[in-house]
């Protein structure tokens, strides 16, 4: 049994985590998805509630035959013990999967073994990226699972990343 960690804030979750999570799910037996800044919502670069990101993952996750387990994990102030501050959330797992430089100096660091999966299509399959297209009304729903672009929809996502990035 082998199961491996990928963290993110998936704001939103994007085709990008999922040609990862495609790839990673070929490799172990199942999978924790840490929803990273769980706190955090209502922001630009965090419209987003864990709660949203957790069905965002979940519905995309549906047609892919593999156990996962997702849990939000808040952001803490202190980096070197962040590992440890993560495993106390999650289930145990054997491998991480990550890109973020500081995910993986922690991890490594801690002796977790760290693989570095593909990047897919960044300069388009990008948070910020996706954000700025919601925030334009350009289309965002072709970067983004059809689950997940309906599921946006469906609680009036945009309005509110449009609304919190207004000034008074
Ligand atoms: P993210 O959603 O931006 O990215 C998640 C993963 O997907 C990363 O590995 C990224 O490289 C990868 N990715 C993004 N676009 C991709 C693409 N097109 N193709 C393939 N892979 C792609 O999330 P993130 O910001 O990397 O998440 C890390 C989380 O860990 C954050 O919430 C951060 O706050 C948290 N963290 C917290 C602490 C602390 O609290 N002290 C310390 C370290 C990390």
């Amino acid at each position: 049994m082998k199961r491996a960690f990928y963290v993110g804030r998936f704001q939103p979750y994007h085709l990008g985590h999922h040609a990862v999570l495609n790839m990673i799910a070929k490799e172990v037996d199942e999978l924790v998805i840490g929803v990273g800044s769980a706190q955090k919502s209502h922001e630009v670069e965090n419209p987003f509630t864990a709660g949203e990101r957790i069905v965002m993952i979940q519905y995309a996750l549906q047609d892919m035959d593999i156990q996962h387990y997702t849990i939000p994990i808040e952001d803490i102030q202190q980096n070197t013990i962040w590992v440890s501050h993560v495993l106390s959330k999650t289930p145990p797992f054997d491998i991480v999967y990550s890109n973020n430089p500081l995910v993986i100096q922690l991890f490594e660091e801690a002796s977790i073994k760290v693989m570095r999966p593909p990047i897919y299509k960044r300069n388009i399959y990008s948070g910020t990226l996706i954000r700025d297209k919601m925030l334009k009304g350009e289309n965002w729903q072709e970067f983004v699972p059809d689950s997940v672009a309906n599921f946006i929809e469906e609680f009036n996502g945009i309005d509110r990343l449009i609304n919190i990035s207004k000034t008074d």
